[in-house]
C-alpha cells in the first residue's frame, strides 16, 4: 500500500506503537506518534524518530492531534473506549490497530496464533517447525517483536507467523490469516472486553476474514472453540485428545498424530516431547494440523517438536535440590494456567500463588488446590482474597508470605524429597513486579540461591 502524502497519528509509545510509527514512516507517511504519558525515550530511539521524521508527542492526548490526520492507529495496549478515539471516530477518521497495518504491508502470508492461555508456546513451536522446514520465517506480535516491523521485513516468498493477543484483534478491519490457530478461550481481560462474548467476538477475528483455501485449526475438545467452526469460512483442522478428528490432528494413548481428509499418521510419541502436561499436548497438536495441513514433512514437524524445551516462564524447571524441583510458571497469570499447571504433575506440590488479582472466579481452581497442592504458599495483593476462597475450599495447609524471598525460603523448608515447588500466580505481577518476567527471574535466583 502507498502511504505517501498521508497523516498518520500513532497512540501508545510502546513497542509496538514505535514499532508502527517506523514501518508507516519508512513508507512515506506523515507520522506522529504520542503516548498520553510522559516518556523519555534513549539517545538512540530518539536518534531513529529524527531518521525517520517521526513527530513525538507525549505526556498530553488533546484533541488537536486529530486535525489534519488521516488515519489514527492504536497499540494493542489502549481501549478502544478512551475520549481521543472517540472523537477520531465522531469526525470519521478511520481507526486501526497495529496488526491490521501489518496485514496491509506483508507481501508474505500470515499464520497466526490465539487463545487465551498457550499463545506464546505455540507461536514458538510453530516458528521452529516452519524453520525447520526451512521456510524463511519472521515473528512478530506479542511476542516481543512488532508485528509490523517484521511485515516491512519479511520477503514474498517468506512467512510471518503472529502471536496475536485479543486486544490486537480487536481493532482489524480486513486483517486476513492465512492459516489461524485458536486454542481456547476463557475468562481473562474481562476488564477491557467487559463480557466473554466481546472477549471471544475479539478472538474470532483471526478467522473473519478467511477465504477458501485459508486454514483455521480448532480445540474440539472446548465446546465454546468447536462451536465456531461453524462461523469459519476457511477450511477447519480440528485437534482433540479425545477422539480422532477427520482433518487436524489428535492424541491417542502416547502418540499425537496428523491427519488429512481421514489419513491418519503417527507424528510422536510422549517420549521425545519434553514440554509437561495436557495443554502442551493441545499446543503441538495445533502446530501438527496447521503445519501438516500446509504440506511440511512429518519429519521436520516431528524433529522440531522432539528438539522443543518450552518458553521460559511457563512451566520452566529451574533445578532440583534435595529430591525437590523447582519450576517457574510466572507467566501464569490467570487462573486457567494455574489449573493447567496443577494438572501437569502426579508428584506432591507445594504451590506459590498470588500477585495482582484479577478478581476471577476461584472456585474451580481452589477444588483442584485442595486435591493436588499439599501446601498453599499465598503472596501479594490477591493474598486475602485467595486465602479465604481456599479455606472456603477445604484447603489444609496455608501460608502467607510478605515477600518471594520469604515464599521461596518457606519452599525449601516444608519440602520434603520428591516434591515440587511450583510458582504459578493466577494473577498479574504489576503489584511487586514491573512484568511477570521480573517476577520469575526473582524466583529464579532466590531458588538457584538455596
Ligand atoms: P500466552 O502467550 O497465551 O500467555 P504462554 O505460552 O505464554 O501463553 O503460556 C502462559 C501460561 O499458560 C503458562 O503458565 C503455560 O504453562 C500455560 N499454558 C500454555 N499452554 C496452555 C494451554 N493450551 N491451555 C492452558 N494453559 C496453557
Amino acid at each position: 500500500m502507498d502511504y505517501t502524502g498521508s497523516h498518520i497519528l500513532v497512540l501508545g509509545a510502546g513497542l509496538s506503537g514505535i514499532g508502527v510509527a517506523h514501518t508507516l514512516a519508512k513508507l512515506g507517511a506523515t507520522v506522529t506518534l504520542n503516548d498520553y504519558k510522559q516518556i523519555e525515550f534513549d539517545v538512540e530511539e530518539n536518534q531513529r524518530f529524527l531518521d525517520d521524521n517521526i513527530t513525538v508527542i507525549t505526556g498530553q492526548q488533546d484533541f488537536v492531534l486529530l486535525d489534519n490526520t488521516d488515519r489514527v492507529v492504536v497499540s494493542p495496549g489502549i481501549s478502544l473506549e478512551i475520549p481521543i478515539i472517540c472523537e477520531a471516530k465522531k469526525r470519521n477518521i478511520p481507526v486501526v490497530g497495529e496488526v491490521e497495518i501489518a496485514y496491509e504491508v506483508s507481501k508474505a502470508p500470515i499464520l497466526g496464533v490465539t487463545g487465551t492461555n498457550g499463545k506464546t508456546t505455540t507461536t514458538s513451536l510453530l516458528a521452529a517447525v516452519l524453520k525447520e522446514a526451512e521456510w524463511d520465517v519472521y515473528v512478530g506480535g506479542n511476542i516481543g517483536y512488532s508485528l509490523s516491523e517484521q511485515a516491512l521485513a519479511v520477503p514474498e516468498t517468506g512467512v510471518l507467523v503472529a502471536e496475536l493477543s485479543s486486544y490486537q484483534l480487536e481493532s482489524i478491519d480486513k486483517f486476513r490469516t492465512k492459516g489461524a490457530i485458536l486454542l481456547n478461550v476463557t475468562p481473562d481481560h474481562l476488564l477491557r472486553h467487559k463480557t466473554m462474548e466481546r472477549y471471544q467476538a475479539a478472538k474470532e477475528n483471526i478467522f473473519v476474514n478467511q477465504e477458501l483455501g485459508d486454514y483455521t485449526v480448532l480445540n474440539f475438545d472446548t465446546p465454546i472453540v468447536a462451536d465456531m467452526a461453524e462461523r469459519v469460512k476457511g477450511r477447519v483442522l480440528g485437534i482433540s485428545q479425545i477422539r480422532p478428528v477427520t482433518d487436524g490432528a489428535y492424541f491417542d494413548k502416547d502418540t499425537c498424530y496428523a491427519v488429512l481428509h481421514g489419513q491418519a499418521v503417527p507424528v510422536i510419541t510422549t517420549k521425545d516431547i519434553h514440554i509437561p502436561g495436557s495443554h502442551n499436548i493441545e499446543n503441538i497438536l495445533s502446530v501438527i494440523a496447521l503445519t501438516y495441513a500446509l504440506g511440511v514433512p512429518v519429519e521436520d514437524i516431528y524433529r522440531a517438536i522432539s528438539k522443543f524445551h518450552g518458553v521460559e516462564h511457563r512451566l520452566e524447571r529451574i533445578r532440583a535440590l534435595q529430591g525437590v524441583t523447582y519450576y517457574n510458571d510466572s507467566k501464569a497469570t490467570n487462573t486457567d494456567s494455574t489449573i493447567k499447571a496443577l494438572e501437569s504433575f502426579t508428584e506432591p506440590l507445594i504451590l506459590i500463588a498470588g500477585g495482582k488479582d484479577k478478581m476471577t472466579d476461584l472456585e474451580e481452581l481452589m477444588d483442584l488446590v485442595k486435591t493436588n497442592v499439599k501446601e498453599l504458599i499465598l503472596i501479594g495483593e490477591a493474598a486475602q482474597r485467595f486465602a479465604e476462597a481456599a479455606v472456603k475450599a477445604g484447603v489444609a495447609h496455608i501460608h502467607r508470605c510478605e515477600s518471594m524471598e520469604e515464599a521461596v525460603l518457606l519452599s525449601a523448608r516444608i519440602a520434603e524429597e520428591g516434591d515440587i515447588v511450583l510458582l504459578s500466580p493466577a494473577c498479574a505481577s504489576f503489584d511487586w513486579y514491573a512484568r511477570f518476567e521480573d517476577r520469575g527471574d526473582h524466583f529464579r535466583r532466590l531458588v538457584e540461591r538455596l
